[in-house]
C-alpha cells in the first residue's frame, strides 16, 4: 500500500508512504521505530488506513528497486501497544489493501456491524450534507430535500451502511450503492449538457423539460400525457491495486428510460475527495445544507461502538 496513517482515528489524515513524511509524523519515536525482536534491525511501523491495523513500512531507508510502500504485518507488534493498535485477523482478511481480500466477492454483505462500520455510520450522520454535495457533483444533479430524506430512509432501513467495502473515501459511493438503485430522477434537477442531460435529451420530449432555471432543468412531463419513468442504477463496484500500489475502486452508473438502458458510466473513485470534502465548510446554499444536516441527524439515530470490535 502507498498510504498510511499514524492514528486511528476514522478520519486521521493519510499520508504517502516516504521517509519525510514518516519523520515528520512520528519523530522517529517508539513504537513507530522499533528494534526487530530477533534481529535487532530497525522496523519502521504505520497504522493501515483502512483496517487499522498496524503496517510495515518498507525501503524508507534502505535503497530498493521500487518507492517505499507498506505492508500488513500480519500480528501484533511486540512493543507497539497501545498506539500501535493490536492485529485484527478478520479486519485484515475483509482490507482491500490486503492480497487475502481479493478472493471475497465484492458483493457479500455483513450481517453484523463492526466498529469501523458505527465508527463511519456516526460520521455519516454528522456529514450528510457533504455526502449529498460529493453525489450530486458526481452525477451532475440537484435533487430535493426529500429525494435525499427517502433514499436516506432506504439507507437506514436496509442496513446499507453494512456495506462490506465501505471505508471513508467511499461512503458516498456506497450510499449510491445501497440505497439509491432504482431511484427515479423524476422532479429531480440535472444539469444543462451534463452527462445524464445528455442521456436523456435525444430520448425525451421537448416537454420533459420544464424550462431551465440557469444551469438546471427539472424533468417534468409539464403538457405531456405521460413521461416514462427515468431512473437511475449503480452497478459493478469493484476494486483492486494497481501496478503502483495504489487502491483503485470502480463503479457503473446507469440510466434507464422507460426500462431500456441509455446510458452506463463507468466511474473511477478519486480516494481524496470526499475526505477532503470533510474539512471544508459549505459556503453558499446554506439553509440546503442545513436541512440536509438536519434530515441525517433526524434519519439516523447515533450508534454506540461501546463493547463492538
Ligand atoms: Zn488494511
Amino acid at each position: 500500500m502507498r498510504y498510511v496513517k499514524f492514528s486511528v482515528e476514522r478520519t486521521a489524515p493519510q499520508y504517502e508512504v516516504s521517509k519525510k513524511n514518516f519523520e515528520e509524523q512520528t519523530k522517529k519515536l517508539s513504537p513507530w521505530q522499533l528494534k526487530d525482536e530477533y534481529t535487532n534491525e530497525e522496523r519502521y511501523y504505520a497504522i493501515c488506513p483502512k483496517c487499522d491495523n498496524p503496517v510495515r513500512l518498507i525501503g524508507l531507508y534502505k535503497a530498493t528497486n521500487r518507492q517505499p510502500f507498506a505492508s500488513h504485518t500480519g500480528k501484533t507488534i511486540k512493543g507497539g501497544l497501545p498506539i500501535l493498535p493490536p492485529h485484527n485477523q478478520k479486519r485484515y482478511e475483509y482490507c482491500p489493501l490486503s492480497k487475502k481480500s481479493k478472493r471475497i466477492d465484492p458483493d457479500e454483505h455483513l450481517y453484523a456491524p463492526e466498529k469501523i462500520h458505527i465508527e463511519l455510520y456516526n460520521i455519516m450522520r454528522e456529514n450528510f450534507d457533504k455526502l449529498v454535495y460529493f453525489i450530486e457533483n458526481m452525477l451532475e444533479i440537484e435533487c430535493s430535500t426529500n429525494f435525499w430524506r427517502e433514499a436516506l430512509t432506504m439507507y437506514v432501513n436496509s442496513k446499507g451502511w453494512l456495506f462490506r467495502w465501505i471505508s471513508l473515501e467511499n461512503m458516498p459511493w456506497a450510499f449510491c450503492y445501497m440505497a439509491m438503485c432504482q431511484k427515479k430522477l423524476y422532479g429531480q434537477k440535472i444539469k444543462i449538457g451534463g452527462y445524464l442531460h445528455k442521456a436523456i435529451e435525444g430520448k425525451c420530449e421537448q416537454d420533459a423539460f420544464s424550462k431551465n432555471t440557469g444551469k438546471y432543468v427539472r424533468i417534468t412531463n409539464q403538457g405531456s400525457t405521460y413521461l416514462p419513468s427515468i431512473t437511475l442504477r449503480f452497478i459493478g463496484y469493484d476494486y483492486s491495486i494497481d501496478s503502483d500500489g495504489y487502491l483503485v475502486e470502480i463503479m457503473r452508473v446507469c440510466l434507464d428510460y422507460a426500462n431500456e438502458e441509455i446510458l452506463s458510466k463507468q466511474m473511477t473513485l478519486d480516494q481524496q475527495q470526499f475526505r477532503n470534502l470533510l474539512r471544508y465548510e459549505m459556503r453558499y446554499n446554506i439553509e440546503k445544507w442545513k436541512r440536509l444536516r438536519e434530515v441525517g441527524h433526524e434519519m439516523m439515530p447515533p450508534l454506540s461502538v461501546d463493547g463492538i470490535d
